[in-house]
C-alpha cells in the first residue's frame, strides 16, 4: 500500500501526483510539497482514479447519494451516482441508512467512476438498533470494525465525528443553541455519550482510527457534529471548540503521515464566511476544507442549492477547498434524480467561481472562451463549453429557433450582433 503524504514527506513523486499534475496542469513538484505539508489530500479509488483536494489544486466537488431508512432504491442510487458524474462530480459519498448497507456500498464504489467517501456510525447505528433495539447497546469496537470493513471495501475517505467531548455535550446541554446538533453522525455520538456516560471513543481512540488510516491510506474526513445548522448557531463556541480539538487531531495525523481532510459548516450569514475559512485553516495547519454549503440564509427551502452556492463561492474564494452539495431538497425530502444534477451542477458553479478568485491555472481561460463564442453566436461551442451542455440544448431547442445568429431573447435586435456587424462594416466609422 502506498502512503501517498509518507512518501510526498519522503520527497517522492508518486504516479498518483503524476496522474493529477496531467490533470490539472499544476506542477507534481508543487502537489508534492503540499501533500506533505497535510494542505492537500490524495483521494485512491481503486489504485487508478486519483482525486487531489487541496491549497493549489482546483475546488472540488461532493455529491451525496444513499438510501434512507424510509426510501430504499439501490437502482435509484445508482442512477444518482451515475447522472451526477455526468455533470462532473469529483466525489461521491455513501450516506446509506436503509437496506443491505454493505451491497450497497460495493456497488456504489464498483460502479463509480470517482473516489466514493462514507460516514462509517451510519451503519454502525444502524445495525446496533435492527440487533439490539437501542443504539445505546453501540460499543467502540463495532465503530472501529465498521471503519475498517469500510476502508477494505474501497472506500477512499471516511466522515469520523472525532472533535466531539464530554467537555462540548455540558456545554450543549445549557441550550444556547436555535438549532442544537444538526449533524446526523454528531447526533448519534452525541446521544450514546449521554446515555452511557463515556467518551468518544473516536476522539478517545484516535490512535487506533490513525491506524486504520495507514493500513488503507484512508483519508480521514473529520467531521463537524457540532456544525451550526443556522445562521443563529454560527460561530458560536460550540462550533468553534470542536474545531480547536480537530486542530489538535491533525497535528497528529500530520506526524503519523496520514492524510487529514477537515470538514466545516453549515449555514453562516455571508459577513462570516472569511472569518469561518481562515480560522478553521489557522487552527488546523491549513488542510484541506471541506464544507457543506455554507447556506447563507435559512429562508429558502426549496432552493438550498442556491443559497449554498452563494456561500461555496465566497467560501472558495476564502479558501476553502472542496465543496460538498446542497440540492434543492435539503431540509424537505430524500432528493430525486433532479435535485442531484441541480445540486452537483450548483456546487461545480461556486467551486469554479472560487477557482477564478484564486486565480487557479486554466481556470479563467474557460470563461473566456465561452464569452468569445457568445460574442460570435458560435451555438455549438457555447454548448460544448457551458457548464451543463444537455440544459444549454434543452433551453436553447424549448422554443422555435426562428435565428441560428441569434436567440429569440432580443431576436433582430441582438446587441452583439448589431455590433459584431457594425465592427466589420467597410462604412462605419467604428
Ligand atoms: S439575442 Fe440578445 S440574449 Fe440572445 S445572444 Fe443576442 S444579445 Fe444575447
Amino acid at each position: 500500500m502506498i502512503l501517498q503524504k509518507i512518501e510526498a514527506q519522503k520527497g517522492n513523486i508518486t504516479q498518483a501526483v503524476k496522474k493529477i499534475s496531467e490533470k490539472e496542469n499544476i506542477p507534481a513538484e508543487k502537489i508534492s510539497e503540499s501533500v506533505a505539508r497535510g494542505r492537500a489530500v490524495i483521494l485512491n479509488h481503486k489504485d487508478s482514479g486519483w482525486t487531489g483536494i487541496g491549497d493549489c489544486l482546483h475546488i472540488k466537488v461532493n455529491a451525496n447519494i444513499g438510501t434512507s431508512s424510509n426510501i430504499i432504491n439501490i437502482e435509484e442510487e445508482l442512477l444518482k451516482l451515475k447522472k451526477s458524474c455526468q455533470v462532473k462530480t469529483d466525489t461521491v459519498m455513501d450516506l446509506s441508512t436503509g437496506g443491505d448497507l454493505d451491497n450497497i456500498r460495493e456497488k456504489i464504489i464498483q460502479e463509480s467512476p470517482v473516489p466514493i467517501g462514507s460516514v462509517p456510525i451510519y451503519q454502525a447505528v444502524v445495525e446496533t438498533i435492527e440487533e439490539r433495539g437501542s443504539f445505546k447497546f453501540l460499543t467502540a469496537e463495532k465503530i472501529f470494525e465498521t471503519i475498517e470493513k469500510h476502508a477494505k471495501s474501497g472506500i477512499s475517505f471516511v466522515t469520523v465525528h472525532c472533535g466531539i467531548t464530554s467537555e462540548a455535550l455540558e456545554t450543549l446541554k445549557k441550550g444556547t443553541r436555535q438549532t442544537g446538533v444538526v449533524s446526523r453522525g454528531g447526533a448519534f455520538i452525541f446521544s450514546w455519550m449521554a446515555l452511557t456516560g463515556k467518551e468518544n471513543p473516536l476522539y478517545e481512540r484516535f490512535d487506533r482510527l490513525i491506524s486504520i488510516a495507514k493500513k488503507y491510506d484512508l483519508v480521514l474526513s473529520l467531521g463537524d457534529g457540532l456544525r451550526p445548522g443556522c445562521i443563529s448557531d454560527a460561530t458560536d463556541n460550540l462550533q468553534i471548540s470542536e474545531v480547536m480539538k480537530l486542530g489538535e487531531l491533525t497535528e497528529y495525523a500530520n506526524q503519523e503521515g496520514v492524510q487529514v481532510i477537515i470538514e466545516g459548516p453549515g449555514h453562516v450569514p455571508i459577513n462570516q464566511i472569511f472569518t469561518n475559512v481562515q480560522l478553521v485553516k489557522n487552527i488546523c495547519a491549513s488542510a484541506p476544507l471541506y464544507l457543506l454549503g455554507p447556506l447563507v440564509t435559512d429562508i429558502a427551502p426549496g432552493y438550498d442549492h442556491i443559497t449554498s452556492a452563494i456561500g461555496a463561492a465566497v467560501a472558495g474564494w476564502a479558501g476553502a477547498d472542496f465543496i460538498c452539495y446542497v440540492t434543492p431538497s435539503e431540509h424537505l425530502a430524500l432528493p430525486t434524480i433532479d435535485d442531484v444534477i441541480d445540486g452537483v451542477v450548483s456546487a461545480k458553479i461556486a467551486a469554479h467561481a472560487g477557482d477564478i478568485a484564486r486565480n487557479i491555472p486554466g481556470s479563467r481561460e474557460l470563461d473566456d472562451q465561452i464569452s468569445q463564442a457568445r460574442f460570435k453566436r458560435d451555438w455549438k461551442k457555447q454548448q460544448a463549453l457551458s457548464i451543463n451542455p444537455e440544459k444549454f440544448k434543452k433551453v436553447r431547442e424549448s422554443q422555435e429557433i426562428f435565428s441560428e445568429d441569434v436567440c429569440n431573447m432580443c431576436g433582430k435586435y441582438c446587441a452583439m450582433k448589431i455590433i459584431d456587424d457594425i465592427m466589420k462594416s467597410p462604412i462605419s466609422h467604428f
